[in-house]
């Protein structure tokens, strides 16, 4: 095969596009210093893929340094647009994803119980926004386990939805992409956030209605064969318990760690439509203080087991628990540093998300988006 072969100039196109996404913004000898590839070779594939629409020069720098001033370049923002959903246990947030991977938020809808309802919904929001819009992909958050490959949504328990078909239901005409909620907000920490640039071990915990873990390993959010990779709310943590788990296990993690338990332990009577908004008050109680110390300590526990198997060196929560503060975050931290192996927590960091104002999942689906448009360059 030729050296300039079609095949060989798209990959390169690509491992520009892959770099530019993860670092950006990145000067021409920054990308040649990380591809490998002849600073020739990058002026120009850079040139085209600035003709093409999907990248753009954003300013200079080093302006005040006695070297030569640099270009930086950073994906076209509004080049591809994607419509993308955070499916929640009861309400649904949507909003617009764009070709760097931030999201502007649009609305949010109650979550229809039945899967067929939830996708002609979120059909219908599509016809809307695509007559103002060009929309390139639309792209779901998932309180479950989903098949990406065949666009499936395997379990999502605390829905009660199995083996859902989306493109089947939803019926449109751009590429469909779904993926677990947990693995997306690793993957929008994995893109946005400065101190997982170098980490190749992470793990997401989400803690709402259910928990969820995202994991990533060497570098990639790891999901195995069929995709259950990452259900660490369904480990044990009481082999005794006698309460039943939704996945027909006893004694799951997730019995102890879910905001339900939480509501549930507190006891008393709380303002809210649902959980969520259940647990919003909660948080505002001075008499749930023992509660919450508790359900911090029953967080600890699952991190404990995750941290003795997969030695990470950032875990992340997100989700409700966010907003509870550093006297939150403190049990936690002392809890785990006690109990996990010694040399496991040597290089750990344990921090809430690094999104407040927008779902880590939402701005994953985003970055889901992102990433299938880099694949299919052509
Ligand atoms: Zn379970």
């Amino acid at each position: 095969m030729k050296y300039n072969s079609p095949r060989i100039k798209i990959l390169n196109k690509k491992t520009i596009l892959k770099v530019i996404h993860e670092n950006h913004p990145l000067s021409r000898s920054d990308i040649s210093e990380i591809t490998g590839l002849t600073p020739s070779s990058v002026t120009r594939l850079t040139k085209e893929l600035i003709d093409e629409g999907y990248i753009r020069e954003i300013g200079t720098m080093g302006k005040n340094s006695p070297g030569r001033r640099r270009v930086l370049l950073d994906l076209k923002k509004e080049a591809f647009l994607s419509l993308v959903f955070d499916i929640g246990v009861n309400i649904t947030t949507y909003g617009i994803g764009f070709f760097d991977g931030e999201v502007e938020l649009r609305g949010t809808f109650n979550t229809p119980k039945n899967p067929e309802e939830f996708f002609k919904t979120a059909r219908e929001i599509y016809e809307r926004i695509s007559r103002e819009h060009s929309i390139t992909r639309i792209s779901f958050s998932v309180p479950g386990m989903v098949d990406l490959e065949e666009k499936k949504i395997l379990l999502a328990p605390n829905l009660g939805w199995e083996n859902v078909n989306i493109e089947d239901l939803l019926e449109v005409d751009v590429p469909v992409l779904a993926d677990n909620e947990a693995n997306l907000s690793m993957l929008a920490e994995k893109y946005h956030s400065e101190d997982l640039r170098n980490v190749e071990e992470a793990v997401f915990i989400i803690i709402r209605e259910g928990v969820g873990t995202g994991l990533m390993v060497d570098g990639k959010i790891f999901r195995g064969p069929s995709f259950t990779a990452g259900e660490a709310g369904h480990m044990t943590v009481n082999m005794y318990s006698d309460r039943q788990c939704h996945c027909s296990n006893w004694g799951c993690w997730e019995l102890v760690s879910s905001i339900n338990w939480a509501i549930e332990q507190y006891g008393k009577e709380l303002e809210g439509r649902n959980s969520i908004e259940k647990f919003q008050a909660l948080k505002q109680k001075n008499d749930a203080k023992r509660v919450l110390m508790r359900f911090a300590e029953n967080i600890a526990v699952g991190i404990v087991n995750l941290v003795n198997i997969l030695n990470p060196e950032l875990v992340i929560l997100g989700g409700e628990v966010v907003d509870l503060g550093d006297s939150f975050f403190s049990i936690i931290e002392d809890f785990v540093r006690q109990r996990a192996l010694k040399a496991a927590v040597r290089s750990l960091k344990i921090r809430p998300t690094a999104f407040r104002n927008i779902s880590s999942n939402l701005v994953g689906a985003a970055v889901l988006a992102v990433e299938d448009i880099i694949e299919k360059v052509r």
